[in-house]
């Protein structure tokens, strides 16, 4: 319960710093950046973040990365699905706000990602779909606090976009071209950001994301081959 409270403390913090300026926030006492994070590990593992735009391809990208190079795959996207299927109590307005195409709190999300870490013995994280805002990323930073060693982002067209998540039929409740547009909406204003950010920190590494898994596969490759 301590925790949950810590946790939510944190949080009203980053909302706090939100609405303030973002600079003048971090340089008060109380909003240093968790340096080790407050996970309940022995060890810190290492994360890498993957964005890109709805139906770019990460999900396929990760798992072929996650097999060849020993990561666990953590998509943020599944975590909150699989909070709709159980008795959670976020599991409504999960279902709602996926179904908009719109971004889940920090909230929730952080703290399912926080768990799935917590609850792994895995050293090597491939965390899938997210940060997706900018507020998202600052309530990471807060709560878990894990530098990502690398940030990947697969980049590709809208219309392709489009075209593939219309096509993949894997009954998501969100793969409709309604949804879609807001999708590629909030990716341009809420997760270019994201990117941008990482980009001036030195850790963006951007991958043309159209042509077979293959070929995109072996633009991924010289990133962790070394
Ligand atoms: N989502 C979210 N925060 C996240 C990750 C996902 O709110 O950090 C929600 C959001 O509504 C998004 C949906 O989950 O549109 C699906 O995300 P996912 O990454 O699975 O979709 P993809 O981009 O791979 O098509
Ligand atoms: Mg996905």
């Amino acid at each position: 319960m301590e925790q949950y409270q810590e946790l939510f403390l944190v949080l009203q913090l980053v909302k706090v710093a939100y609405g303030l300026k973002f600079l003048e926030a971090f340089s008060t006492e109380v909003l240093k950046p968790a340096e080790a994070g407050i996970l309940s590990r022995a060890r810190t593992p290492t994360i890498n973040f993957v964005l890109g735009g709805p139906g770019v391809g990460k999900g396929t990208q990760c798992t072929r990365i996650a097999e060849t190079y020993g990561f666990t795959h953590l998509s943020v996207g599944d975590l909150l699905r699989n909070e709709i299927s159980s008795t959670s109590e976020y599991g409504d307005m999960i279902l709602e706000t996926i179904t908009k195409g719109k971004i889940v709190s920090s909230e929730v999300t952080v703290k399912l990602l926080k768990k799935a870490i917590e609850t792994s013995e895995a050293d090597r994280f491939l965390v899938d779909g997210f940060p997706r805002t900018e507020e998202n990323r600052v309530a990471y930073e807060q709560i878990i606090g894990i530098e990502p060693e690398v940030v990947l982002f697969f980049d590709c067209d809208e219309e392709e976009m489009m075209k593939r998540v219309l096509h993949r039929n894997q009954g998501r409740v969100d793969d409709n071209i309604d949804t879609t547009i807001e999708r590629l909406k909030v990716f341009e204003a809420y997760t270019l950001p994201v990117i941008r950010y990482y980009t001036e920190k030195g850790k963006l590494y951007k991958i043309n994301a159209i042509g077979t898994e293959d070929e995109i596969f072996e633009r991924v490759r010289p990133i962790f081959s070394t």
